[in-house]
């Protein structure tokens, strides 16, 4: 491709709204572009990106035995009450009606879609498993839309459904899956963990998620350096120790706290531990009912935790208001805690404050707290076994090490969903002996145009994007320092087309600029291999360079290919 033809508006100036590396770099290098929050349009540089990491995501996905499909983003409201996910989706779905007022949404996922389009297709066990996919384009109404294409509203997905008659079948179907990511991600020259997930809104219990790593990422991942655990931290395993279960109970006591609003003020106040102190968290529902929870004063609550043991959903609860917490407890949040309250209220006690003696709470009434309180005595309430956020250090659930936390983007995630969907939705098939069962299901989703800002962000430097190979949106520049000079034009253009007869992606910087605006959006946009022809044309010599590196090579015209050859396959 002739730059000179081209469309690639690079931008000197860092647009103002964007706050991370690659939503910065992939609007300077002219590749995306925003029309609302949330929704990109791809430019032809950044959609030839997007389309060489779908190419390696099919290729891998076909590799696997995986069925390539194309559904409608378009999907009636009635599978998905079906399913009992039409409410449950919450905000982040985009409906719309047609001109009859008939209801649909755009599709956020398509579980409800594919297990309906097979229901009257597969009747017997003969026809299973089955594996599909589709890379298509999904709308999700996120809350906060950032970061550019990593938290879109529109973004393109690659979604896989597997089909399987038993439990067995499903975790095969589960670990093919797991090994294509692993392939994928690879060829991607991604550096990411998989770590166990929460499985959410999906259903289902096993879940993993592929997650690069990166110091912008949104979430946050536990693992161990000595065994294989890693998981995310909305799921991670809290193993709290500091627990004094053996300390006889002692009688209440009511005491002034003026001022005393925080944990950290109270452990002050009181010269006591942390640990010792109960602390109250407070959530309410849509109808005004109070969600509590009571978790040990040194640590943060996980609200994942603790909505998927209330089973909310996090878009039906809210902090609770001051207003809310007055009316429920007669206190102001800092005097507030679990024992004598009324009303309408669920309180979920971590099972390590259940088993705790002799702690402090808030009093229920501003300016006091309670001292020597011990739940079953004195308060009850759902007790669970882990409502904890894990911190770095803590100890591993499995080997007993200390946890390490790191930053990641989630690119891909793999579920179990079981009988989910298929025991609401009905599709099911005859066995052996002519009876009806029903499908073991799992789904597959990876971020494909997420993946893209995720590459960027491992692959950047204060001069713009530095391109894997496989995903390079051209794979060698050439630049033409002086368009007036005739030699120089005439071997950048014979290289042009011997390189690009060669089957390389070439673009030709035979643009009327000067060398510094070349030289400047090369570096930008990223292009791995480099060859500038400049004064030493007429003697057949050119510099060579990779974007990784500074260093700068004379070549002569006939050592070129051989050299491109050699750094080709390790770029
Ligand atoms: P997240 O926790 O980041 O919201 P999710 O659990 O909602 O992700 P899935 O429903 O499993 O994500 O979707 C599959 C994949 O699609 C994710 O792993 C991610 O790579 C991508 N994805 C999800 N939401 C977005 C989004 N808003 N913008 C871009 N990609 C997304
Ligand atoms: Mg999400």
């Amino acid at each position: 491709m002739k730059m000179s033809k081209f469309y690639m508006p690079t931008l000197r100036e860092v647009p103002s709204d964007a706050e991370i590396p690659s939503h910065k770099l992939l609007l300077r290098a002219g590749m995306i572009r925003k029309n609302v929050s949330g929704i990109y349009s791809y430019l032809p540089l950044g959609y030839k990106v997007v389309r060489k990491v779908e190419k390696v995501v099919r290729e891998e996905m076909d590799a696997s035995g995986s069925l390539e499909c194309l559904l409608s983003a378009v999907q009636p409201k009635e599978i998905w009450e079906e399913s009992g996910r039409w409410d449950n989706f919450g905000p982040e779905m985009f409906k719309l009606n047609d001109r009859h007022l008939r209801e649909f949404c755009l599709g956020p996922t398509h579980e409800e879609y594919f297990t309906t389009m097979i229901k009257d297709e597969i009747k017997s066990y003969k026809q299973l498993p089955l594996n599909l996919y589709q890379i298509q384009t999904k709308y999700r109404d996120e809350k906060r839309p950032r970061f550019g294409v990593i938290r879109a509203r529109e973004f393109i997905m690659k979604d896989a459904y597997s089909f399987d008659t038993d439990v067995k079948g499903m975790e095969e179907s589960y670990q093919e899956m797991w090994d294509a990511y692993d392939r994928i991600f690879t060829r991607l020259k991604m550096k990411y963990s998989v770590v166990q997930g929460d499985s959410g809104a999906m259903g289902g219990s096993i879940s993993h998620e592929f997650v690069a790593l990166s110091d912008v990422g949104e979430g946050l991942i536990a693992y161990c350096n000595d065994c294989d655990y890693a998981a995310t931290d909305e799921k991670a395993t809290v193993v709290y120790k500091n627990v004094n279960s053996d300390e006889e109970m002692l009688n209440m006591e009511k005491i002034e706290t003026p001022g005393v609003g925080t944990i950290d003020e109270l452990h002050k106040f009181l010269n006591v531990d942390k640990s010792r102190l109960a602390k109250s968290v407070m959530y309410e529902k849509e109808d005004g009912k109070i969600i509590m929870a009571i978790i040990p004063g040194d640590r943060q609550l996980n609200e994942t935790k603790l909505f998927n043991a209330a089973g909310v959903n996090d878009f039906e609860v809210e902090v609770a208001s001051d207003e809310t917490i007055l009316k429920a407890t007669g206190a102001h949040s800092g005097s507030c805690g679990p024992v004598g309250l009324v009303g309408e209220y669920e309180l979920y006690v971590d099972s390590r404050v259940a088993e705790m003696r002799n702690v402090v709470v808030g009093g229920n009434e501003d300016n006091y707290h309670i001292k020597n309180v011990n739940y079953g005595r004195d308060f009850e309430g759902v007790v669970v076994e882990d409502l904890l956020m894990v911190e770095e250090g803590d100890v591993c659930p499995k080997c007993g090490s200390p946890l390490q936390l790191e930053r990641g983007i989630e690119v891909g995630n793999i579920f179990q969903l079981g009988t989910k969907y298929s025991s609401s939705l009905g599709p099911n098939y005859l066995d052996e002996n002519g009876k009806a069962q029903d499908i073991y299901m799992g789904s597959y989703g990876v971020g494909v145009t997420r993946s893209v800002a995720a590459i960027v962000e491992q692959n950047y430097d204060e001069n713009g994007i530095i391109w894997p190979m496989i995903v390079a949106p051209y794979e060698i520049i050439i630049s033409i320092v002086n368009m007036k000079d005739e030699d120089q034009v005439a071997l950048g253009e014979k290289l042009y087309n011997e390189l690009s007869g060669l089957g390389y992606e070439v673009l030709l910087d035979d643009r009327n600029e000067r060398a510094g605006v070349k030289f400047k959006d090369r570096d930008l946009i990223g292009i791995p291999i480099r060859v500038t022809v400049g004064k030493k044309a007429a003697e057949n010599m050119v510099e060579y360079s990779l974007r990784k590196d500074a260093e700068k090579i004379d070549i002569s015209v006939d050592e070129l290919l051989e050299k491109i050859k050699d750094d080709y396959v390790v770029l």
